[in-house]
């Protein structure tokens, strides 16, 4: 067994593997031929994933990872609105730092995606240098702003120079690289006063953690926040956004001391973690009690998303379609049906609702309204 990826310590413990080589993903498909193994460790309570061969999830990221905006800019319900995911955090983002003009000359932002919010804070703050770093980023790409500059590459924490950068943003990045040691590069280049700017999901609000393969690091918001605090950051702002939460964050300090949780955090990640795990079983065996052949109906399932593909791979009968509002085509070999067409079908099946828990009045509400019988399994 090697030792834990984010603070060294050999004190690791195995949790799950993959079952039968089969990974769901967090963009909802489901890959064949993957096997990982997920650890938690005592010294930092990090829960961590293993991958074998070792570099199998950078071959999914290259090959068939989805970077649409269908996927990436996720829909979230709030008290029954729903928006995409990406405009709300670059709203939230923006708003923060309008004041802050004067004090931002250089920007950089990991994992910067196709570069819509560096672009929008480089118009913000037309006298700020903007750097953007992400390896699916087109090599000859050219920023229309003059202020912008991209860069085609993994981020590597030893090629930045401690030069005192006023802000650094990296959202969605950090459950997919090593957490502590990354926020520590982050802390080595930003200036004393300096911001960062994270978004990151949750143990508490993934309940598919345990059957969910991308997310190579995951750990609780204490967690976290010790390991923030730990280098010397101050929260200034925390953004609930559903299925992540955004934290904007000054750099008070730069302290520099050996990480070592108290034995609590690990209890308390490894009791969510087998809470999660439950969880799961719970749902199949709802699934399982609904009885449907009695009615001569089939199981369907609503959204195609990372819940349903976790509660696809679990079952042993195939349901017999997903019904989705704005996709089509097919989820994982499962035809994909519009709510028209699946109203039309109300006969022939019944709706097995696996969703986000604060989505499932607002589904369940429509979908009882167009007459289709929906049992909720999770
Ligand atoms: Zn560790």
């Amino acid at each position: 067994m090697k030792n834990c990826e984010n603070c060294g310590s050999a004190q690791i413990e195995e949790l799950n593997h993959t079952i039968n080589e089969v990974a769901p993903m967090s963009d909802g498909k489901i890959v064949k031929n993957f096997q990982a193994t997920r650890f938690i460790c005592r010294n930092c309570a990090i829960l961590s994933t293993a991958y074998n061969p070792e570099d199998r999830l950078l071959r999914y990221f290259r090959e068939e990872y989805d970077v649409s905006d269908l996927t990436q800019n996720n829909r979230i319900i709030v008290k029954g609105k729903m928006f995409g995911k990406h405009d709300e955090i670059h709203e939230q983002t923006l708003d923060f730092f309008k004041d802050k003009e004067s004090s931002l000359n250089d920007i950089l932002e990991v994992a910067c995606g196709r570069g819509e919010l560096l672009v929008k804070l480089a118009k913000q703050n037309p006298k700020a240098q903007c750097l953007g770093v992400d390896p699916s980023l087109d090599a000859n790409l050219e920023a229309k702003e003059k202020n912008v500059a991209f860069v085609s590459d993994y981020y590597h924490r030893d090629k930045f120079e401690e030069n005192g950068r006023d802000l650094i943003v990296a959202h969605g990045f950090l459950n997919r690289i090593e957490t502590y040691p990354t926020l520590k590069s982050f802390q080595k280049i930003l200036r004393v006063g300096g911001y960062l700017s994270i978004e990151v999901a949750h143990l508490e609000s993934s309940p598919f953690a345990p059957h969910i393969w991308d997310h190579s690091y995951t750990y609780s918001k204490e967690t976290f926040l010790f390991y923030l605090r730990h280098l010397g950051f101050k929260l200034e702002k925390e953004m609930d956004c559903v299925s992540t939460t955004q934290y904007v964050l000054s750099l008070e300090k730069k302290s520099d001391e050996v990480l070592k949780l108290p034995l609590a955090f690990y209890e308390e990640n490894l009791k969510m973690y087998n809470e999660h795990l439950k969880y799961w079983e719970k749902i199949k065996e709802n699934v399982l009690k609904m009885n449907v052949k009695e009615k001569g109906k089939r199981i369907s399932l609503f959204g195609a998303g990372l819940y349903n593909a976790v509660l696809l791979h679990l079952l042993d009968e195939a349901p017999s379609c997903v019904i989705d509002e704005f996709r089509t085509g097919d989820f994982n070999g499962l035809p994909l049906v519009d709510l028209a067409k699946a109203t039309e079908l109300k006969d022939e099946m019944e709706v097995a609702l696996c969703i986000r828990r604060n989505s499932v009045d607002f589904v369940e509400g429509k979908l009882r309204e167009s007459g289709i019988g929906t049992t909720v399994v999770c």
